[in-house]
């Protein structure tokens, strides 16, 4: 693959012919995740566009120019047009592969297609998400000399990756920001040697043969599998959330609340969750509405105390959002009095819900013991119900699910399945 500078740049994008070009910078892991998946792209397609790479850092200028301003990002031109959607962060091989296809006729995407050669690689261990859990027990399985691969559909860091803040994890003074956090975790287990397939689309999970396919083409198989696949923010079920998603309806703050300086703002939400990211939202918004179902905040007391001081915030006890629309570049937001079945109507530059979360479980529920909430129960050891399997994390079923108690989790499978395979 041939690596360009600016100067090279109108040349061979301008006057090529279909051409795909990666902006990437170094000391980035997104970067890192992409250059694998990029280069066994080329060799597939590389007979039928050109496949470029160029360094952010040293061609500032045409990064500028083109509007590129965070790596990884990948731009596609045909005839010195850019054309099909920029692709940037944690990119999955599926959006390159989408994006390719749409610049080639459907006869020569089949050929392509039909060239592509599955692959199977053996571990001892398969770790199903890179969050604090998975990342810990990849830690300690790599400290073991057990071969492991740590599988994630995101780049490494789970939830704490997009905590603004940690203040509760042992070993610092100061506040964390969570994407320190999460990195400094993710190059821990990394630098020890675990292999990382992040980013990637996991296409099918067989725990009874352990044996994991991503991206379509690779399977994974392994003498044990952990599963350290989190939880998703609850959506509020309200009609047009889907619809807003991403374009008025946030459910991190943290990736969030900057845009909306001196701005006014609704939250859903009465739990822990809500009140502290509330609290967080007001360092930028002006005016802050929070839609609470009950009658009292759920959230802890010093968190509740907290938001009561903070003048910025309003709490509407005994409401529920109905509908979302948007006018212009407002949101509106129906909400029923859950006492006098009211409608009323709430008008904000944005909304973020926290209403709780949900067991990320869907891809491989079969077979495996689950508490009334979804939750994958364990024996102390992590072990689930189907013998080599194990969970650990906020996917379990638990009382307190935090940083702490994911890596006290992650701690104990590993040492366990080291045991097991000596
Ligand atoms: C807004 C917020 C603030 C928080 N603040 C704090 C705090 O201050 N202190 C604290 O201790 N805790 C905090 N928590 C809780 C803490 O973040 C979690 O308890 C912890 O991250 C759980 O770790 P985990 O590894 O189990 O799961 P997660 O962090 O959820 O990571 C799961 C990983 O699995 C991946 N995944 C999902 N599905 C699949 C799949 N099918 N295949 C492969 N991978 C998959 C996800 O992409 C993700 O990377 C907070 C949580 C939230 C949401």
């Amino acid at each position: 693959m041939k690596e360009i500078t600016s100067i090279e740049f109108p040349k061979v994008v301008t006057d090529g012919g279909k051409v795909v070009l990666d902006f990437y910078s170094s000391e980035c892991p997104p970067c890192e995740a992409l250059a694998s998946k990029y280069e066994a792209l080329s060799e597939l397609y590389g007979n039928d566009i050109t496949f470029l790479k160029i360094f952010r850092q040293q061609n500032r200028e045409l990064a500028d120019q083109l509007g590129v301003s965070s790596s990884p990002t990948l731009l596609f031109f045909e005839n010195g047009q850019e054309v099909a959607s920029r692709l940037t962060g944690g990119i999955k091989r599926s959006e390159i592969i989408s994006n390719l296809n749409s610049m080639l006729p459907n006869e020569r995407v089949a050929a392509i297609r039909s060239e592509i050669i599955p692959t199977i690689s053996e571990y001892d261990v398969i770790i199903l998400g890179a969050g604090p859990g998975g990342l810990t027990a990849g830690l300690y399985l790599c400290q073991a000399k057990v071969n492991t691969v740590l599988v994630d559909i995101a780049l490494p860091g789970g939830h704490v990756s997009t905590t603004h803040e940690v203040s509760n994890y042992p070993g610092f003074i100061e506040p964390q920001a969570g994407y320190m956090l999460s990195h400094n975790m993710s190059e821990q287990t990394k630098l020890c040697g675990t292999i990382y397939k992040v980013a990637v689309d996991v296409t099918r999970v067989d725990l009874e043969k352990k044996e994991v396919v991503i991206d379509e083409f690779e399977t994974l198989r392994a003498k044990r599998i952990i599963i350290a696949t989190g939880t998703s923010p609850n959506p509020s079920g309200a009609v047009g959330e889907k619809e807003f998603k991403g374009k008025g309806i946030s459910y991190c703050s943290t990736c969030d609340a900057k845009y909306f300086v001196d701005k006014e703002v609704v939250v859903i939400g009465g739990g822990n969750a809500a009140v502290e990211e509330s609290e967080f939202i007001s360092r930028f918004a002006s005016k802050i509405t929070m839609i609470h179902q009950f009658d009292k905040l759920s959230a802890n007391k010093v968190a509740q105390d907290k938001l009561f001081a903070n003048p910025k915030i309003q709490v509407v006890y005994h409401h529920e959002p109905r509908s979302f629309t948007k006018v212009g570049n407002q949101m509106i937001t129906e909400v029923e009095n859950l006492q006098t079945h009211e409608i009323s109507k709430l008008t904000s530059d944005g909304v973020f819900i926290f209403i709780g979360f949900k067991a990320n479980i869907d891809l491989f529920k079969d077979g495996l013991e689950l508490d009334s909430w979804g939750y994958i129960k364990t024996d102390e050891d992590m072990r689930t119900s189907i013998p080599g399997v194990f969970a650990v994390g906020d996917i379990i079923s638990k009382k307190y699910r935090q940083i702490t108690t994911a890596v006290a989790d992650g701690t104990i499978a590993a040492i366990a399945i080291a045991r097991e395979l000596e």
